[in-house]
């Protein structure tokens, strides 16, 4: 298949630009095409030369991603798309609109091989990676998609949240590759405080993230106070149990000095109860946890999040007295949270539902 245009960096295209006998500043027209005018195809690169189009067209592509459907709701503001990739797989993203911002949640594997027993993703198992350029790709679309709307020409969008399918640490390079290509000043130029990254608690990524240059957001899923019930839900704390995931967030504070984001999927009657919400504030103060020194509170939030029904698994969500409950257990614990208002659930493009599921069989019998 020929080279992806939004695979390339700026150096990259430069090199390509150069083997093709360009001029020095031709890198940066098309990098500027793709990035600032989220121009599709080389064809509406009009200021390049007509064969330069034509080369363009013939040996490279503008991406593997094919939209085959977009579903929207909440009258429009939140938009679900649909990606085939070459291979069969599906990909899904989720632009949401707000009045003062837009955030676009965005994948970075087709498929996930965490198994979080809550998960639609988890369903499919690991498809593949996707590519730097894929990752991106899904950015453009949601600022196309933005810009398109009446009165919204020069609209930009806010936030990137890598929540969508897929564990962004498991695809550490790809993903990083594109987040800087994001944030470029000369590509996207999405400043990093925009950019939201969400972890299953893979620790080496959390510690690896703490030394990068950009200050971008993190997230961590943590969804139970415990060992026991963590590992039942989430087979990743077996491998990386509370104490370490404790741990790696501890480096991670210290070294950014950057708040930290805890998400707690509620479910009903498995780790929604005042007692769990007790154990999950001792969890961050370090109280009873053998080793565990506790994480500065000053830099936690919780964010719970009601679990969002997904077909097949025995949960359910929680009712709404339980998750406020929750709640008040964890402000009179002096735990900054709050709960996280739902898009998109009645086309499952809400948290966790994104399963390609329109097109790809759940477990086929
Ligand atoms: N792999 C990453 C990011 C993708 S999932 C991670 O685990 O963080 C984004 C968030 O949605 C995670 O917190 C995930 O646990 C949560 N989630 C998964 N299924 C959900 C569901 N059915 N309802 C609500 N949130 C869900």
């Amino acid at each position: 298949m020929n080279t992806s245009l939004y695979d390339l960096t700026l150096a990259e295209l430069d090199a390509m630009m150069r083997a093709w006998n360009q001029p020095a500043f031709r890198a940066r027209q098309v990098y500027r095409h793709i990035y600032s005018n989220y121009t599709d195809t080389p064809t509406a690169m009009t200021d390049l030369p007509l064969a330069l189009r034509e080369r363009l067209a013939a040996e490279t592509s503008m991406g593997s991603l094919r939209l085959t459907r977009v579903q929207t709701a909440d009258d429009g503001q939140t938009r679900k798309a649909l990606f085939a990739l070459p291979d069969g797989a599906v990909v899904e993203t989720v632009l949401m609109i707000y009045p003062d911002r837009s955030t676009v949640c965005v994948s970075t594997q087709a498929g996930c091989a965490m198994g979080c027993v809550f998960c639609a993703t988890a369903k499919l198992g690991l498809l593949r990676n996707l590519s730097s350029g894929e990752i991106v790709e899904q950015v453009l679309w949601a600022s196309r998609e933005l810009r398109k709307r009446p009165g919204a020409a020069g609209a930009r969008l806010s936030n990137i949240v890598f929540m969508g399918m897929g564990e962004p640490f498991a695809n550490y390079e790809r993903w990083w590759s594109a987040v800087e290509r994001l944030h470029d000043p000369q590509g996207f130029n999405l400043g990093a405080r925009g950019m939201t990254v969400s972890t299953v608690g893979l620790a080496q990524g959390i510690r690896r993230l703490a030394a990068e240059s950009l200050p971008i957001n993190l997230a961590i899923s943590l969804h139970a106070p415990d060992d026991a019930l963590r590992s039942a839900m989430m087979p990743v704390n077996k491998r990386y149990p509370l104490a370490e995931l404790m741990d790696a967030t501890r480096f991670y504070m210290m070294e950014t000095n950057r708040r930290v984001s805890f998400e707690y999927v509620l479910m009903q009657g498995q780790n929604d109860s005042p007692q769990q919400a007790l154990a999950l504030a001792q969890l961050l103060r370090g109280f009873g946890h053998g080793k565990n020194a506790g994480l500065p509170l000053n830099l936690c939030h919780v964010n719970l999040i009601p679990w969002n029904p997904v077909p097949g698994t025995p949960l359910g969500r929680s009712e709404r007295q339980r998750v406020l409950a929750f709640q008040q257990v964890l402000h009179e614990q002096a735990i900054p949270c709050t709960v996280r208002v739902e898009r998109g659930v009645e086309i499952a493009a809400a948290c966790g539902q994104l399963a390609g599921s329109s097109t790809i069989t759940l477990n086929p019998a």
